[in-house]
């Protein structure tokens, strides 16, 4: 039997298959967790003007702490009207432009009100400068103030309005058709009748997909039947990436790689040296037309492993379609906390709990989980644990390469569709 492709060139192949999607522009409320596919400049100067950080006094430094004639009021949204001179200040909320004349600001507290029209400072007279920020400290016009290649984050969302960037030329999220293959598959509504089990994969490659930058599009739950099977991959034809989910291994209702190479869909790989994990298949589907082809995975039913398959190999291809470089899961190195026996074979990955351990190191234990079929064991883990190919007696304290498991403060599943097939 030849051997199998291992994980790393099985990454290669993948990852030559894959380049960013052609630039769009898109209004910036929908921008969020996109990557910049242009510089931005900004179009002012920020801060506009010399602004006030302080409810209080503008004052000029050189009076001293001689009492003043206040000469105006300013808010933030005013514009003043008088220059302050020797003598005078003007009282002046945060925001606000500052007057002409007035060289810093004394905050409020540290003022005494003599009268509606006068006041003295109570404390050390600042330096000039104190507590105003001057035009264009931030940024200035003209300057660039993002460059391609970043992503687009909630402080980032704040500069593009900040400087007028309304609409942003980004790089597309990757449009991902999600399909669950299965005669025995019923959705998560339903009771699972004799023989039956629920469909997890779906919604969970769904979520997957949504976690890594892409907008999951479920395509349903076609049977095992050739023709259906046919059907449900067609209907995701114009999606960037499409997932299939089980059907890939060596049963005889496991139809998938012989449909796919009928509608014309090019194997680049079939079974990969990894645990859990070895029937996953890829292949690229051309454009009769040209243009871009579509990405298709092929990943095995059981749970935890189209899980492990999906951040392995799919994440970074998503990420590369979205602009951010064919990058994976972040790893470290983690100490085991207990001896580990690894018979060795194919590159295994164990759902793991990964604590901090003493000496600012990494803790690292395998979760307890029962195979590949055991979500909720999966479900309880923080990362994957790495072991190599050949066999490994592991001791205590031995480090190992550990993956971290996206956890995300909330789910997100903005954009899923479903379509049905009866
Ligand atoms: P397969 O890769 O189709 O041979 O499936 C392998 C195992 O995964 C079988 O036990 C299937 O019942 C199970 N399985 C397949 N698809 C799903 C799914 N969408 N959700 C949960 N389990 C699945
Ligand atoms: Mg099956």
């Amino acid at each position: 039997m030849p051997e199998l492709l291992s994980l790393a060139e099985a990454l290669k192949l993948v990852e030559a298959e894959t380049s960013p999607l052609p630039a769009i522009v898109k209004p910036l409320a929908d921008a969020d967790g996109c990557v910049l596919a242009a510089d931005v400049a900004s179009d002012i100067d920020s801060p506009p003007h010399d602004k006030a950080m302080m409810d209080g006094m503008a004052i000029r430094t050189a009076d001293g702490d001689a009492e003043r004639r206040v000469i105006e009021d300013v808010f933030a949204g005013d514009v003043p009207t008088l220059a302050v001179t020797p003598g005078t200040a003007t009282r002046i909320m945060t925001g606000a432009p500052m007057p002409d004349g007035a060289d810093a600001v004394i905050p409020i507290e540290q003022i005494e009100v003599l009268s509606p029209e006068a006041v003295r400072p109570t404390g050390p007279i600042p330096k000039p400068g104190k507590h105003i920020m001057p035009r264009g400290e931030a940024l200035t016009q003209g300057e660039v103030v993002l460059h391609a290649g970043r992503r687009i984050d909630a402080s980032t969302v704040g500069v593009l309005a900040e400087v007028g960037a309304d609409s942003v030329t980004i790089t597309p999220r990757p449009r991902v058709g999600i399909l669950a293959t299965g005669a025995e598959l019923v959705p998560a509504a339903q009771k699972p009748g004799p023989g039956q089990i629920r469909n997890s994969n779906g919604p969970m490659v769904a979520a997957a997909v949504n976690e890594a930058g892409g907008v999951p599009i479920e395509l349903g739950c076609p049977s095992d039947e050739e023709s259906q099977l046919r059907a449900a991959i067609e209907s995701g034809r114009s999606a960037d990436v499409l997932i299939l989910s089980g059907g890939v291994s060596a049963g005889d209702r496991d139809l998938a790689p012989g449909v796919l190479a009928g509608l014309g869909v090019k194997k680049r790989l079939h079974k990969i040296s990894l645990k859990p994990g070895k029937p996953l298949w890829f292949g690229v589907w051309p454009r009769p037309a040209g243009g871009r082809a579509t990405l298709v995975f092929g990943l095995p039913g059981n749970p935890v492993s189209s899980y492990v398959c999906f951040q392995l190999v799919v994440r970074p291809a998503l990420a590369a379609l979205a602009g951010r470089g064919f990058v994976g899961l972040d790893t470290a190195t983690a100490e085991l906390e207990s001896p580990l026996r690894h018979r060795g074979g194919r590159e295994t990955y164990l759902p793991a709990i990964v604590t901090a351990g003493p000496n600012e190191r990494l803790a690292v234990t395998p979760a307890p989980w029962k195979g590949s079929a055991d979500l909720a064991g999966l479900s309880r883990s923080n990362a994957l644990l790495r072991l190599p190919v050949e066999p490994a007696e592991l001791a205590e304290g031995a480090e190992v390469t550990v993956f971290r498991l996206p956890r995300p403060l909330r789910a997100r599943f903005r954009g899923a569709t479903v379509v049905q097939f009866s």
